[in-house]
């Protein structure tokens, strides 16, 4: 007797069909503005695309990888119930909100990345993790939120990059795969409440316009400081660069100082080992 070993494609494609028709019913409608939608480094515009041309973007194996993760998690969520409501619906004035975990005292985002770097307040992934949160303790007035990054990868540092790819190296003192959390106040009182009222709802209610008109040239693209490290990957590229033009109003959004930037607004100190 003899064991056999073959690879089994058949199977993969089989899996790949499942999970693409899981992917496909998760798909967002026209009519439904979410907060990840409207977020400044998520892109509004590949937003709209999304809507508007979904035959543009492929299921690739890295999306697919994404989505498994992003199931893996709200697993994982449902299960820690226990801590308050898991995926609550919410809405304000149009625009739907789903926290991770909502209490009543406090709001908790549960994010998983395969960064190789420790994320901080420079990093625009952690900028909009917390850019999320503070919408939607602006939208239910609640004070407190808490942050919680998964790392997956080993830590890493980048020594050079070149025609072949990206060069890292594994530091002895790296951290391996771990959870950081952080804790957010935004205290009732503040004024950046009001900030990101505003903030939410002028960009919501321009991704409606431009839905309703099919009017992408209203929606400002990534900000310059964000377009190296996310457009060159973006499925929507010769669309939005080549075809498509944008007003001179979004060209001027796009690069409006970041509220988290205004100086005094962000108390910020680094993590504590
Ligand atoms: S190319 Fe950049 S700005 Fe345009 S849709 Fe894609 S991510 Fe957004």
């Amino acid at each position: 007797m003899t064991i056999v070993v073959r690879s089994d494609r058949e199977f993969t494609n089989l899996l790949k069909n499942s999970l693409r028709s899981r992917y496909e019913k998760r798909k967002r409608s026209e009519d439904e503005v979410h907060v990840s939608d409207i977020l400044p480094s998520s892109c509004i515009r590949k937003q709209y695309y999304g809507r508007k041309f979904p035959d543009l973007e492929p299921l690739t194996d890295e999306s697919i990888n994404h989505f498994i993760r992003g199931e893996a998690s709200e697993f994982v969520i449902t299960d820690l119930a226990n801590m308050g409501v898991s995926q609550a619906d919410l809405e304000f004035d149009g625009l739907i909100a789903h926290p991770d975990i909502l209490d009543k005292e406090v709001i908790i985002e549960l994010k998983d990345t395969q960064s190789n770097r420790r994320l901080d307040i420079t990093d625009y992934g952690f900028r909009s993790y917390l850019r999320q949160l503070l919408y939607y303790l602006t939208i239910t007035g609640i004070e407190k939120g808490i942050i919680s990054i998964r790392y997956s990868n080993r830590e890493m540092r980048w020594i050079k990059s070149d025609e072949k790819g990206d060069y890292f190296f594994r530091p002895f003192d790296g951290k391996g795969p771990h959870i950081e959390s952080w804790s957010v106040l935004l205290p009732k009182d503040d004024i950046a409440r009001e900030l990101f009222r505003n903030e939410m709802m002028r960009r919501k209610n321009l991704f409606v316009e431009a839905i309703k008109e099919n009017d992408v040239s209203i929606l400002p693209r990534l900000s310059m400081k964000l377009r190296n490290i996310k457009c060159s990957y973006c499925s929507f590229y010769d669309k939005c660069m080549n075809e498509d033009g944008e007003t001179e109003k979004a060209n001027k959004m796009a690069n409006e100082i970041d509220l988290l930037d205004i100086p005094g607004l962000v108390d910020f100190k680094p993590f504590l080992q």
